[in-house]
């Protein structure tokens, strides 16, 4: 079977100003970016927020029902969930563990936006391996 090319770089554009408002709050945020993958570019369209049902400053899980929900939307446009996104409001945006168990059962981008930086992730095999990222306007 043909593995699927994985993206390489990931734009946000448009969507700088939405995760600035979401790093004002303690807790984890949360949501989902789909899109689509043109070439080796994971491209952002669509920002969906999900409800982080640990309700903590360092760890998060996504309300399963957002989830479906998100994808429903999604299926409706024809977009392909590129990108799962949350914030660290007291850290640097680096996977912890619980993230790279996550990583684990989402093969997709993850995003994490630091009050300091914004920064994505693929795990490839195992190895974890960064993206560019790329915000061309707020
Ligand atoms: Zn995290």
């Amino acid at each position: 079977m043909k593995e699927r090319l994985l993206p390489e770089k990931i734009d946000c554009s448009g969507f700088r100003t939405i995760i600035d408002a979401l790093l004002r709050y303690d807790t984890e945020q949360t949501g989902l970016f789909f899109g689509e993958i043109i070439d080796d570019v994971a491209i952002c369209r669509v920002f969906f927020p999900t409800r982080n049902i640990e309700d903590s400053s360092v760890r998060f899980e996504m309300d399963p029902w957002d989830i479906v929900v998100g994808h429903l939307v999604a299926e409706k446009y024809s977009l392909d969930l590129v990108a799962v996104f949350h914030t660290h409001p007291c850290g640097r945006p680096f996977p912890s563990r619980l993230d790279l168990r996550g990583m684990e059962l989402w093969r997709v981008p993850w995003i994490i936006a630091s009050k300091q930086e914004t920064r994505a992730y693929i795990l490839v095999g195992g190895n974890l391996r960064e993206l560019s990222i790329k915000f061309l306007y707020v």
